[in-house]
């Protein structure tokens, strides 16, 4: 507890089941570490080339199938280091000249300026909008990659995905960063080409890895570069991290207890209903967070446009008199963590996690103790 912070103390009755509220790493469900104790002997410290670990991938790819209901052909890579990391393979292995960014935020502004410092590809277009909002869609001549978010972390923004109008997957393919959004938010298959993420959010699971549903398109064109005389570091190499996942592998060592994990997150919601089930309880989520900012005298919902409020993440302004950073402070004391805003947007904001491992009533009892700690705090 830092000087400046007021002794608040939270009643227990108000007080959520579990206090991780983080937009990740986030909460990961007990349940799923207990079933990683439980099998640990057995599993982790084991060789990845072998068929205990390899099964717990094909688990993985398709447990991912089922949960977005991937059409006939589409296929589940993954590789190491995580969604910025994929960025960079992205500008070696699917963008072939040009591609195109939305920017609306943190998180979609940096792909795009990885696309931008790679040296041999051309200069990516950048269509870009406010923060706490969304850019209208475009099609723009020669470019082979759109670049989408499915929701933007750093401000609590959701998008739709659809393809450019009148542009086929031939012509151009469709890549979403879905890293907050991929096991919460809805979206169709058939309009994207490659939906890759992270398993430190929806999937409830620890960082470090990067998962892609690729369609036949992208893994035509990442098999394609691969083949072409363009150099590509071995780690970065699309190609090579296509073929190992074909094999339930990786091109060097994976994180197990990520991928464990991870399975583990995939098969609770499959076995609950599936991707409907999750974005249902995201949806409750969601409509109890807004819906108490909407009521109360001193928060509001940052982002105006009521349907590009994102289900996953919610950014809720606070009036001025009461310091955001203190209320997050308090709550910290009080076992309930990571609520603070995203730094760089500079708003005296809290920023809260949906994902589907969360529980509906603990966002509830959620706004109860800000609730409390505010009435305290005046
Ligand atoms: C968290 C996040 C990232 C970064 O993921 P890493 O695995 O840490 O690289 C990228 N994009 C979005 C939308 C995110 O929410």
């Amino acid at each position: 507890m830092t000087d400046a912070t007021p002794d608040i103390t939270i009643p227990a009755d108000l007080l959520p089941s579990d206090g991780r509220f983080g937009c990740g790493p986030s909460k990961v469900r007990p349940e799923a570490v207990e079933a990683l104790a439980k099998e640990a002997a057995t599993y982790l410290g084991t060789s990845h080339r072998q068929a205990n670990v390899r099964f717990m991938v094909s688990r993985l790819r398709n447990g991912l199938a089922e949960l977005f209901a991937l059409p006939d052909g589409y296929e589940v890579v993954l590789g190491n280091g995580g969604t910025t990391i994929l960025w960079d393979a992205l500008t070696f292995g699917v963008i072939e000249q040009r591609s195109l960014h939305y920017t609306f935020g943190e998180f979609s502004s940096k792909f795009a300026e990885a696309a931008a410092a790679a040296p041999h590809i051309g200069e990516p277009t950048v269509v870009s909008s406010d923060p706490g909002t969304r850019p209208a869609p475009v099609v723009v001549d020669g470019v082979d990659v759109y670049a989408l978010t499915h929701n933007e972390t750093s401000t609590g923004v959701m998008t739709d995905l659809r393809r450019p109008e009148g542009v086929p997957a031939s012509e151009a393919l469709v890549a979403v960063d879905a890293t907050s959004a991929a096991g919460g938010l809805r979206f169709d298959p058939t309009e994207v080409d490659l939906y890759y993420f992270a398993p430190q959010k929806c999937l409830a699971s620890d960082g470090g890895l990067w998962l892609a549903a690729c369609s036949p398109a992208a893994a035509e064109r990442i098999e394609r570069i691969a083949a072409s005389d363009r150099w590509v570091p071995a780690g970065l190499d699309l190609g090579i991290a296509l073929d190992q996942s074909r094999k339930d592998q990786t091109y060097n060592t994976p994180a197990l207890a990520t991928i464990f994990l991870a399975v583990q997150q995939i098969e609770w919601l499959n076995s609950n209903g599936g991707l409907e089930w999750a974005a249902s309880r995201c949806d409750r989520s969601a409509a109890t967070m807004y819906g108490w900012a909407e009521a109360s005298a001193y928060a509001t919902p940052y982002v105006a446009e009521a349907d590009a409020r994102s289900h996953v993440v919610a950014t809720i302004d606070l009036d001025d008199r009461i310091p955001a950073t203190t209320v997050s402070a308090v709550l910290r004391n009080n076992g309930i963590v990571d609520t603070d805003s995203y730094r760089k947007l500079g708003r005296n904001q809290l920023r809260i996690a949906m994902f589907p491992a969360i529980e509906p009533a603990d966002i509830e009892a959620l706004t109860a103790c800000i609730d409390h700690v505010v009435a305290a705090l005046s």
